[in-house]
């Protein structure tokens, strides 16, 4: 489903993503691990069309992504690290903004803001401007813009950053059941949550990816993850 060949990307001299290459079937929950720095969220922002990759390519079913923004725009949901919000917009205010940005239609919009309000539990926060929120329910809007629209791959940076257990719980509970209707590439240096969500994954060592492995063949791979630094 989802195809990246080669992706390179540099920040002036330094290489922050080095010749990475790996494919996602569809309906995959995929864990990118690495620690900080590794190069996980460069290599979101680029599937996701915010960064431009120095070379390589990403393709979605076959098509490239490089040149079809509005495929991008389509098909895939994005929560980044640090969601782009007004802190005085409502939570309503902010995802009728999110809807319009995906382009939904004005008679599809009013329900499929009410679908992503209930499957993300915000109800009770609609009126609440987003800075007063907590840091859980924060992420909980983030997850709702990222799932308006029915993307079919969803990619999720570092989700549970920041969030106390219960919180984690939560967002745990929400990506299982949002996964049931997409592919999932999500972010983390926590092995834990990666045991908990994820058919695979991949670690990345400065840069480069040093290991793609089914969950259940990682056992073997105990020595990498230590030398990985993504134990919990
Ligand atoms: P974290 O878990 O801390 O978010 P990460 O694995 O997501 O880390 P990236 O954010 O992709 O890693 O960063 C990879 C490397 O590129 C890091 O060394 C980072 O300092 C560097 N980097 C990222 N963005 C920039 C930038 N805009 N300018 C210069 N260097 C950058």
């Amino acid at each position: 489903m989802l195809n990246v060949s080669q992706l390179t990307r540099s920040y002036g001299n330094f290489i922050a993503v080095n010749n990475v290459s790996f494919s996602i079937k569809k309906g995959e929950i995929i864990g990118l691990l690495g620690h900080n720095g590794a190069g996980k969220t460069t290599i979101m922002k680029i599937i996701s069309g915010y960064l431009e990759a120095d070379k390589g390519e990403v393709s979605l079913d076959g098509i490239s992504l490089n040149d079809n923004p509005k495929l991008l725009q389509q098909h895939l949901g994005y929560l980044p690290e640090n969601l782009p919000v007004y802190p005085e917009m409502t939570v309503a205010e902010y995802l009728d903004y999110a809807a319009d940005l995906k382009g939904l239609k004005a008679d599809k919009k009013v329900a499929e803001i009410k679908r992503v309000i209930k499957a993300t539990d915000l109800s009770s926060k609609l009126l609440a401007p987003i800075q007063t929120l907590s840091r859980g329910y924060k992420q909980r809007v983030g997850v709702a813009q990222a799932i308006l629209a029915n993307p079919k791959l969803l990619i999720l940076d570092e989700p549970t950053n920041g969030l106390d257990p219960e919180q984690t719980q939560h967002m745990r509970q929400l990506i299982k059941e949002i996964a049931q209707d997409a592919t999932v590439i999500l972010s983390t240096h926590i092995m834990q949550e990666v045991n908990a969500l994820c058919d695979r994954a991949l670690i990345l060592k400065a840069g480069q990816l040093v290991l793609d492995e089914k969950l259940d063949a990682l056992q073997h791979s105990q020595q990498l993850i230590v030398e990985t630094d993504c134990q919990d």
